[in-house]
């Protein structure tokens, strides 16, 4: 079975409802569904607004609380986000992680989280730069990926995005050697954790991918899209990255 290609934005701590017309425009100017699937992850406030104007394109939230309700000030739980019509959520981005002090382990439960609520979850890992210059790149991600993928991931619940951190928001850009070769290490090691469902779930590249990068990325080995920070922000780039991940 082949992997569909999804584009899936993240827009951070970005937008407000006038950033809405970025959403109309996108849609707008597709006048044939994308041959891949698209996601786009705005702020929490902003998902009910989004899923009304998405026509066609997932909304997703950016995080989650691995418990359904109660006292968490200021948390959000998977159940809040399908309630206000997400279909997915991100959980382990490098933000939260570095931010947040989030553990693999967290992040396992929180993917657990979504799954209850019948979200799909958007594992996210990566290596810092300096893990990378000490060589331990294959052997961090390895372990992020040990720790925060439950057992019972599979292709329809799951998608895996390597991110390495030192790609986010920087405009470096690893060589295409280097994510052909993480994304084989990562199918070969889902292969021995989750043997039933390693070839189904999703693989996203994410780090700095642009219109004008993004073709190239898509065609290397493993890589079944990408997860895209800044460039999701615009209507234009993003329907650029949308149409690379179509024709991939
Ligand atoms: C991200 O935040 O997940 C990301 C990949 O950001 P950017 O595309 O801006 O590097």
């Amino acid at each position: 079975m082949g992997r569909k290609k999804l584009a899936a934005g993240n827009w951070k701590m970005n937008g407000v409802k006038a950033s809405l017309g970025e959403i109309e425009a996108l849609v707008s100017a597709f006048t044939a569904p994308p041959n891949c699937d698209v996601l786009i992850c705005p702020p929490a406030t902003l998902v009910s607004a989004m899923v009304a104007v998405s026509r066609g394109i997932s909304i997703g939230g950016q995080d989650c609380h691995a418990n359904a309700s109660g006292a968490h000030t200021g948390d959000i739980s998977a159940e809040q986000l399908a309630d206000a019509g997400a279909s997915a959520v991100i959980v382990g981005h490098s933000e939260r992680r570095a931010d947040h002090g989030e553990s693999d382990a967290e992040v396992a439960a929180k993917a657990e989280a979504a799954w209850r609520a019948g979200l799909t979850a958007v594992i996210c890992v990566g290596e810092t730069e300096a893990e990378r210059d000490a060589g331990e790149a294959l052997s961090i991600v390895g372990g992020q990926m040990a720790g925060s993928i439950p057992a019972g991931a599979t292709g329809a619940n799951t998608v895996l995005a390597y991110e390495p951190v030192w790609a986010i928001g920087t405009g470096k850009v690893p060589t295409l050697e280097d994510i052909a070769e993480m994304h084989d290490y990562m199918r070969a090691e889902l292969a021995k954790s989750h043997p039933a469902e390693a070839q189904n779930i999703r693989f996203l590249y994410g780090g700095s991918v642009k219109p004008t990068n993004a073709a190239e990325i898509f065609a290397v080995s493993n890589v079944d899209g990408a997860l895209v920070g800044g460039a999701s922000l615009k209507a234009a780039d993003f329907g650029g990255i949308i149409k690379a991940a179509s024709e991939a």
